[in-house]
């Protein structure tokens, strides 16, 4: 028997409109690529995302059409992301760290016919333009410019864009099934390969990091996605806080640690997200100012390890707590959040912290679990270490236009990760499988290794790489960046290890750089890292 219920469609244009009906004097706030503040409403952003919607239209695009952004975080991107996605359009969020033949390829790849840029960007475009086969409108997110008109001759102006639609748009309705928008992953082997998010598995999304184990967002809440986006749609972030009507910050392009925290004290933000690195620019800048944040209440961080001392000082220092969070851009992004259970109440404050460390459980729409070589389940029993899977409602199938097969096994995603699992569910990310350091029969992570060693004293960053070893085949070797006023010894590094690890876990050799080399999203460049030092321990005696 079937139910009798309404058949809605679940549609990105709905959020907007949710929060343009009930949350329409919310405040958008934005830092302008230009400097200086620009505060808007939902109300406003809603009216605008339309008029921008009737426009494109009226430039010829038509459904399904890629429309590309290479933008900061700010109103003008938040409204492409509805205006676009709204009239049935797919947005294009393009990482502007990639190297110019990526952005080609890209762009390239998925026809780009528009292509919305900040200022800042104005001369990477300005260097691939004549290689972009589809790209038919640029268009600068500003009003008109004379200075870019003279450098990009036909460059159209955004805000002339949107004066030029309609008022009287009214928001499609069309299958929730339809494509919204698209991102790529940075890919460090081979061509970067896209996720194509569809208008169903965004809102699902949306309501699944909103809920209260996830990034518990209501209209009490001022969110300030740090995370770029242009990175994974900042983890989901504009459509959720659309739904739940929060105040949005954002933060446009300086992401150091003084203008966070002057942005997180001046609008009172109560929650943040962003990448480990960006918090250890934060914890920074209010040490050396001696400030603290008293309205952030919880910060989700992810997008690699989260070390844990930085769990403890944001929860110690300036009671911050961590929503650590796992994730890809083939899920969406979230995969996992770290909350703890009613039971975990019993425990102490240290003991909760430790409980913190991992990557949490998935939350409901979202399935995972670990396999070995063979395919065959592993227990969830916080030992058995295995690849990690995951199933769920905003997972891709495919990626985007490709002809090789979706590498799935039994309708599971593999996600590159060597995991473990516990029995309540929550995750501990080991690894990628390929950085994972095979030691003779053993496997040491060189996530938890460099985690610890970022925490020590007198190391401002560090790498950890599987080194080849004539006796165990692989072997720890740490890089390790020392701050500036930093006199450690290779031996003292060696001798922080000591009761924090087995000593066979142990780096067998340090390395000293001045910087690691990182890619599009801030992830540090194992395989090339690999490339420089693999043979180190071969050279010298290691035995
Ligand atoms: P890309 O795959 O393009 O580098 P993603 O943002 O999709 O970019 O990266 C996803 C990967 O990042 C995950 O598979 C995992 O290895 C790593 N990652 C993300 N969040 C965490 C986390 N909290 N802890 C450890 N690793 C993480």
């Amino acid at each position: 028997m079937l139910g009798q219920m309404m058949q809605q469609p679940l549609l990105i244009s709905a959020q907007i409109a949710h929060a343009a009906r009930y949350h329409h004097d919310t405040e958008i706030v934005s830092v302008e690529t230009s400097g200086g503040k620009h505060r808007t409403t939902y109300g406003e952003v809603e009216r605008r995302s339309r008029k921008l919607a009737s426009a494109l239209l009226d430039l010829g695009l038509e459904a399904g059409d890629r429309v590309a952004t290479l933008a900061w975080n700010n109103y003008r991107h938040l409204e492409i992301y509805f205006g676009v996605s709204g009239a049935g359009l797919v947005c294009h969020t393009i990482n502007p760290r990639l190297f110019a033949d990526q952005l080609v390829y890209i762009i390239n790849h998925a026809q780009d016919r528009v292509l919305f840029v900040d200022k800042t960007f104005l001369p990477i475009v300005q260097g691939i333009r004549d290689r972009l086969e589809h790209l038919e409108h640029l268009i600068l997110l500003s009003a008109e410019d004379a200075d870019a008109s003279e450098a990009l001759p036909g460059i159209g102006f955004y805000d002339e864009l949107v004066e030029r639609g309609s008022e009287d748009y009214v928001w499609p309705t069309f299958d929730e099934n339809t494509a919204s928008s698209l991102c790529y992953t940075s890919g460090t082997t081979g061509n970067p390969k896209g996720a194509l998010y569809s208008h169903r598995s965004t809102v699902l999304h949306s309501l699944a990091i909103a809920l209260p184990d996830s990034m518990c967002l209501s209209a009490r809440d001022c969110m300030m996605p740090v995370v770029p986006m242009f990175h994974v749609n900042a983890w989901g972030i504009p459509y959720a806080a659309a739904m739940m009507g929060c105040k949005l910050v954002l933060p446009g392009p300086n992401l150091d640690g003084v203008s966070l925290k002057n942005l997180i004290n001046g609008e009172q933000v109560t929650i943040a997200a962003g990448v480990p690195t960006l918090w250890q620019g934060l914890i920074s800048a209010l040490k050396e100012s001696g400030e603290t944040v008293p309205s952030l209440n919880r910060t989700v961080i992810g997008g690699s390890a989260c070390p844990p001392w930085m769990i403890e000082s944001l929860y110690r220092d300036y009671g911050v707590e961590t929503l650590h969070a796992w994730g890809m851009t083939e899920l969406s992004p979230v995969g996992s959040v770290n909350t703890l259970l009613h039971k975990h109440s019993r425990l102490s404050e240290d003991e909760q912290l430790v409980m913190r460390r991992g990557q949490g459980r998935p939350p409901f729409g979202i399935d995972l679990k670990i396999m070995d070589d063979q395919g065959n389940d592993l227990p969830r029993d916080g030992q058995a270490q295995g690849d990690l899977y995951a199933k769920g409602h905003w997972v891709i199938n495919g990626y985007f236009d490709v002809a090789d097969a979706p590498p799935h096994r039994d309708g599971w995603f593999p996600t590159g990760d060597v995991a473990v699992i516990d029995a309540d569910g929550y995750v501990t990310i080991k690894d990628r499988s390929k950085d994972i350091i095979k030691s003779g029969g053993e496997w040491i992570s060189s996530v938890e290794l460099e985690s610890l060693a970022a925490g020590f004293e007198g190391i401002a960053d560090a790498a950890v790489i599987a080194a080849k070893h004539p006796k165990w085949d692989e072997r720890p070797l740490l890089i390790v960046v020392p701050e500036a006023s930093s006199t450690l010894t290779e031996d003292d590094v060696m001798a922080l290890f000591e009761g924090k690890v087995a000593s066979w876990q142990k780096p067998d050799a340090v390395i000293f750089v001045e910087a690691l080399p990182r890619n599009a999203t801030g992830k540090i460049r194992k395989n090339q890292l690999r490339e420089i030092y693999e043979d180190y321990l071969l050279k010298g005696d290691a035995s």
